[in-house]
């Protein structure tokens, strides 16, 4: 017994997403049809696939087609496929709902300025639904592979859609596209030649165009990647990569290669040239899809690429792997892991070449993905060689962004380390007490503000044999380093003022016992009274930040104050630091040293209240 036609209601965002698209005065409609046919492609590989375990499922033919049948008389359009094809549950769930991520991405970004969104249609793409810009109605008809009911689902893009059993002679979708007035165009033989052409070329399944029932085959039909590198034109690359990467921007790089030898695969990569939304998702996963013999395999849970280049998008065909690999099979493969290396060594070497000939270009790249790729740095500290010529930071003291080779030529004479300091913000980093001795020397420091520095700095160690060193960790190695050229050295003091400020550091070690670990005489500041460091080998600052704002850390553990013994503030406290009731009259003042200690290092204040009431009260003594 078959069920009866029911009426059902689109999932709210596609009714909101379908009302955009019937009324989006989009001028390049045709996309649809790139659309239609990516989905019929995608339908086949999937049958292929599923084919290779279980045989039944291709009977009727394992030759996989298109084809595009205009009909003028009635003014209709019908892609059909013989791929996977869909049961009523598949129909409701996929026309019915918001699958494709791309698709989500669209509605999350729209403006309600028509014209605007509109745009977005043509960048994200809206899969299915984006027929409703050429038709006011649509029919879908599908088997699935291996069932013998057929389905009917059918919709003028209104609010609801119908579903209805009949019968289907084969297997695969078919869908009609009712044309909206003045959209004939597309029941034109040359202009779906030459759309096809445009933007599904690459389609490893022929495309085939039925008119009067002569049939001819408009795409190469053959997967790209399996082309020579000669025969791919720039525009046929972008083309494959907005296929296999739903993506909608132009490809920054482009890896096209064919390893030969002991492993045999080809490996077609692009690196995007837009930062896509999910790169910070938590999966981390990369997406490059793996086919074995030009059959695709999987697009995830596979270890082909590494976590730390998850921005690729493309395919990787091996000739070495079984057609029948399973998913376990897929986790520790000795194979995959070869082809892994091989293609890091790949990507990292077209990286470098490209940071070399195009630097302006490299660091566009480097704004995007260069958070992404210091992963790395901490996740496979043994390609610290390779990873490290192609970082980028900001500096102190330079322009832009710039290499660690660039850093190593600016050392001054007699610095052996390379000067870091991590925290939020590049513009905070810079006004940060903790560099004022650096900069007054004129060493430059490493700012680091991506949450991954934190810990690679840690794992990696040195660069070219000179050692990555916090700035914030106390102990720093100013003292060594010779003064900036022309410059007087530091004036020792004499021995009385010498005196007054030991009295005034062991006095604000006695009062902020239990705030601090230690109050040391400072070299490293020149206009900051006062800063707070990390102590040597402790965690930094930020770091420690970091963790607290995540609750991974309770209790703030003590830091080093450090004093600098030339500020007129500390001066001043100093000479009256000696006598016996020194606490009770500076107790209050050194107390507010340690509060704007904190506030600099954008710490927040423990007990703002008792901040308050202490500046009140030495505001009213002045
Ligand atoms: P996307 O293709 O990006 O997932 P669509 O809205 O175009 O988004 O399609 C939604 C889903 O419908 C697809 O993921 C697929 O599962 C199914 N689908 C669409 N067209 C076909 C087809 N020709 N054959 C089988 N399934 C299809």
């Amino acid at each position: 017994m078959t069920a009866a036609a029911e009426t059902l209601s689109f999932q709210a965002e596609v009714g909101k997403l379908l009302d955009i698209v019937a009324h989006a005065l989009y001028s390049n409609k045709e996309i649809f049809l790139r659309e239609l046919v990516s989905n019929a492609s995608d339908a086949c590989d999937k049958l292929r696939l599923q084919g290779l375990t279980d045989p039944r499922l291709l009977e009727g033919g394992a030759e996989f087609r298109i084809s595009l049948r205009p009909d003028k008389a009635s003014r209709q359009l019908t892609i059909s496929d013989n791929g996977i094809g869909m049961n009523r549950e598949d129909l409701v769930a996929n026309l019915g709902t918001i699958a494709k991520s791309g698709t989500a991405e669209f509605l999350s970004r729209l403006s309600g300025d028509a014209k605007k969104d509109a745009g977005l249609i043509g960048q994200f793409g809206v899969g299915f639904y984006s027929s409703y810009m050429v038709a006011s109605k649509v029919v879908v008809e599908s088997r699935k592979a291996g069932e013998t009911e057929g389905w009917r689902w059918t919709s003028d893009g209104q609010g609801s859609f119908v579903i209805e059993p009949v019968e289907i002679a084969a297997r695969g979708t078919s869908i009609t596209l009712h044309l909206r007035d003045g959209q004939d165009e597309f029941l034109e033989p040359v202009r779906l030649r030459h759309i096809v052409k445009t933007y599904s070329d690459h389609i490893a399944v022929p495309v085939v165009l039925i008119e009067e029932g002569k049939e001819e085959t408009v795409n190469s039909a053959s997967a790209l990647w399996t082309r020579a590198k000669s025969e791919i034109s720039d525009e046929q690359y972008k083309e494959f990569y907005h296929h296999v990467g739903h993506a909608f921007d132009e490809p920054w790089m482009t890896i096209h290669y064919r390893a030969e030898g002991a492993l045999e695969y080809t490996g077609l990569l692009f690196v995007p040239t837009m930062r896509p939304f999910d790169l910070f998702n938590q999966e981390r996963k990369s997406r490059v899809k793996l086919y074995v013999k030009r059959v695709f395999i999987s697009d995830d849970g596979h270890e082909l690429l590494p976590s730390w280049l998850r921005f690729l998008k493309g395919v990787v065909d091996s000739s070495d792997l079984p057609l029948n690999i399973s998913r376990e099979m897929l986790q520790h493969n000795p194979v995959l892991a070869k082809m892994r290396s091989g293609l890091v060594k790949r990507v990292l070497s077209d990286l470098k070449k490209r940071a070399e000939e195009e630097p302006e270009q490299y660091l566009a790249f480097w704004s995007n993905f260069g958070a992404v790729l210091k992963e790395g740095l901490y996740e496979e500290p043994e390609r610290k060689e390779e990873m490290l010529d192609l970082v980028r930071f900001a500096v102190t003291g330079e322009e832009g962004p710039i290499s660690l080779a660039r850093y190593v030529e600016t050392m001054k004479e007699g610095q052996d380390a390379i000067y870091t300091l991590t925290g939020d913000s590049i513009e905070a980093l810079k006004r940060s007490p903790q560099i004022e001795g650096f900069t007054a020397k004129g060493v430059k420091v490493l700012l680091l503000t991506d949450p991954i520095d934190e810990f690679w700095v840690r794992s990696v160690h040195d660069y070219q044999g000179k050692p990555f060193k916090s700035v914030a960790e106390a102990g720093a190695d100013l003292s060594k380093l010779a003064a900036k050229e022309g410059e007087e050295p530091a004036k020792e003091e004499d021995s009385g003022a010498k005196g007054q400020l030991e009295a005034l550091i062991a006095l604000m070690k006695k009062v902020l016992e239990a705030s601090v670990k230690d109050v040391r005489r400072s070299d490293r500041l020149t206009e900051s009274a006062v800063c707070l460091v990390a102590g040597e080998g402790d965690m930094s600052l930020h770091l420690e930040r970091m963790l607290r704002a995540h609750k991974q850390m309770e209790a703030t553990p003590s830091r080093i104050l450090e004093v600098n013994p030339t500020h007129p503030l500390i001066l001043k406290l100093a000479a009256g630091a000696e006598g016996e009731d020194a606490q009770e009259r500076l107790g209050g003042r050194i107390r507010l040293l340690l509060d704007q200690a904190r506030i600099q290092e954008g710490d927040p204040l423990p007990d703002p209240h008792d901040f308050a009431k202490r500046l009140a009260a030495v505001m009213i003594e002045s």
